[in-house]
């Protein structure tokens, strides 16, 4: 499974993500970042940064 933390990008947000892929996690961060932080037009680098810190957990 992976796992991303918001908390990575967004100093201070506590929410984490749990999906199958990168991208199920990822869709789920964008629309988080979208309606918690107004984020709705995320740059391609900030993505591919987000997409680094995507972890795997068991
Ligand atoms: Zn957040």
């Amino acid at each position: 499974m992976k796992r991303f933390a918001c908390g990575d990008v967004v100093p201070g947000c506590e929410d984490v993500f749990l999906g199958a892929t990168d991208d199920e996690v990822l869709d789920q961060a964008l629309q988080h970042a979208a309606e918690a932080h107004g984020m709705t037009d995320v740059p391609p680098e900030t993505l591919e940064h987000a997409r680094g810190l995507v972890t795997t957990v068991a």
